[in-house]
């Protein structure tokens, strides 16, 4: 009776969680409702971890007389999890977040391999079809697991430079080979009762191993830059395998999270790509920063700078602005007085608006969560599309600490490593100020032409050092004017 009640009870909830996970994700997709999509999703989180302490109701503790060890295992896991989680949540930097997602992602793929590994040591499962998942939600997650710590390396810095050797894919293809094989060793052996030669459980060590090492050697060549893309694809992969897991369990609420993580990660992997004009192949298989670093293309004359005063006295006087934020303004975290500076000029009616490049900064959306984050009303805020049309009858456009993006080279120059990539059309504004801190580039670590264009002055600095000047420039007017 008791164990009957708790079955229900975990389908519901199992249902409920699915469900808010789907309806959170909705909210996600505006930046109105994104905060409390967060919330819905989370609390479903939350219903699906406290209903698999359910499942202690449903299974015979004489056959299992671990379980209430494991149960107190499991809460110790939680409490250290989850409290680290908060605790680093609540200090990450903006220009850490994805290294933060980077270790996330490794984890919900360890967390796969892990059931996988629990399901085969324990020899629990029944019949070819669910050995058979079982073991691909194995490879997929301990490979995202590996390969995602990696990425993670190399965005922290601790790994600098892409390891590449001679005839890397071919070895790359010879693990995936020697995975599968193993996989399909355990698998044929596992079903038919033939003498696998050694015991399972050292097959299924050696399958585990050779999936981890894959994941490590298929992300060690590529290039720090291009981790964020990778780190997307791995989302797909983590989605999947917990999708597969889930399915192993027969737990609805993980099957559901996993598919919708994956095809999220999949469908961002597509986005990213489009948006820098380059294949996933291309991504995975090319060192594009390294390669890119001398591109100079046709660019010829200097740069002229100019003063943050002069700089800000002018959009002080301006009929309309558009600010492009990039990379620059969250590693100088000046989004709070950008937005101070904003609302002088929104005060002297000026028509400001920013303009969102779909892979500005370092992760996608990362300019739109900076800009929520210092309170700039989402109306102000443009995408690619619904504002390019409108820099050639805009005053005067600030750049702050974005470059790949507003590289005009990516519509003229076909020798740039970026042509072909959607640009915003800054340079066709009669004025465009430059905030940047000397001669640094930009990710594809190729020059600017749009630096050395006529129209273009650069005001050197870090971009809150700038911003603030700009600030004491426009109040001073109103001081003088007073
Ligand atoms: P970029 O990386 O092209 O340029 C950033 C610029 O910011 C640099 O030129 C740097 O110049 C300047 N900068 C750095 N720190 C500061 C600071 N403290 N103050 C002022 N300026 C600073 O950035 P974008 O946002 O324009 O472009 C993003 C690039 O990243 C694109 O090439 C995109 O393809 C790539 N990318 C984006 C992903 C995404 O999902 N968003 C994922 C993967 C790649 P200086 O050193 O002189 O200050």
């Amino acid at each position: 009776m008791f164990a009957m009640l708790a079955q229900i009870t975990i389908g519901t909830a199992d249902l409920a969680a699915a469900s808010l996970f789907l309806f959170g994700l909705k909210r996600m997709s505006s930046p109105a409702t994104a905060k409390s999509g967060i919330r819905v999703a989370g609390i479903g989180m939350i219903a699906a971890v406290l209903t698999s302490f359910l499942y202690v109701f449903g299974v015979d503790t004489a056959a299992r007389p671990h379980l209430m060890v494991n149960v107190a295992l499991a809460i110790i896991a939680l409490g250290i999890g989850g409290g680290g989680a908060w605790l680093v949540g609540r200090k990450v930097a903006m220009t850490a977040m994805p290294q933060m997602v980077a270790i996330y992602n490794g984890m919900g793929g360890g967390a796969a391999g892990g059931i996988a590994a629990m399901e085969l040591f324990g020899n629990r499962t029944h019949g070819a079809t669910q050995l058979l998942v079982t073991l691909l939600g194995g490879l997929i997650g301990a490979v995202s697991m590996s390969g995602s710590v990696i990425a993670w390396a190399k965005l922290q810095g601790v790994l600098a430079k892409p390891l590449r050797i001679r005839g890397q894919q071919l070895l790359n293809g010879v693990f995936l080979l020697a995975a599968v094989s193993v996989a399909g060793w355990i698998a044929v052996s596992g079903l038919s009762g033939a003498d696998p030669v050694l015991p399972l459980t050292t097959w299924t060590y050696i399958f585990f191993a050779i999936a981890l090492v894959f994941g490590v050697l298929m992300t060690l060549p590529i290039g720090g830059a291009d981790m964020p893309v990778v780190i997307s694809i791995y989302n797909a992969f983590t989605g999947l395998a917990v999708g597969l897991e889930g399915y192993v369990l027969g737990t609805p609420a993980l099957m559901i999270a996993g598919m919708v993580v994956g095809a999220a990660g999949l469908l961002l992997t597509l986005l990213m790509a489009r948006a820098m004009n380059r294949s996933v192949a291309n991504v995975l298989f090319t060192n594009f920063g390294q390669v890119a670093k001398v591109h100079r293309g046709a660019i010829t004359g200097t740069e002229r700078a100019t003063e943050a005063s002069d700089a800000g006295i002018k959009m002080r006087y301006a009929a309309s602005v558009i600010i492009v934020p990039g990379y620059g303004l969250a590693a100088a975290q000046g989004q709070q007085k950008l937005y101070e500076f904003v609302k002088l000029l929104l005060a002297a009616k000026v028509s400001v608006k920013f303009a969102v490049h779909p892979v500005a900064g370092r992760m996608p959306g990362q300019m739109d969560v900076l800009l929520a984050e210092a309170g700039v009303p989402y109306d102000l805020i443009f995408q690619l599309d619904d504002i390019n049309a409108e820099f050639a009858t805009t005053d005067v456009v600030l750049v702050i600490g974005a470059n790949d993006v507003v590289n005009p080279a990516a519509r003229t120059d076909k020798s740039s490593p970026i042509y072909g990539m959607p640009i915003l059309d800054a340079d066709k504004a009669k004025q465009v100020y430059v905030i940047k801190r000397g001669q640094g580039k930009g990710y594809s670590g190729i020059v600017n032409a749009l630096f050395y264009e006529p129209n273009c002055n650069m005001v050197f600095g870090d971009a809150q050092a700038v911003l603030i000047k700009m600030i004491e420039a426009v109040r001073g007017l109103g001081a003088a004017a007073a």
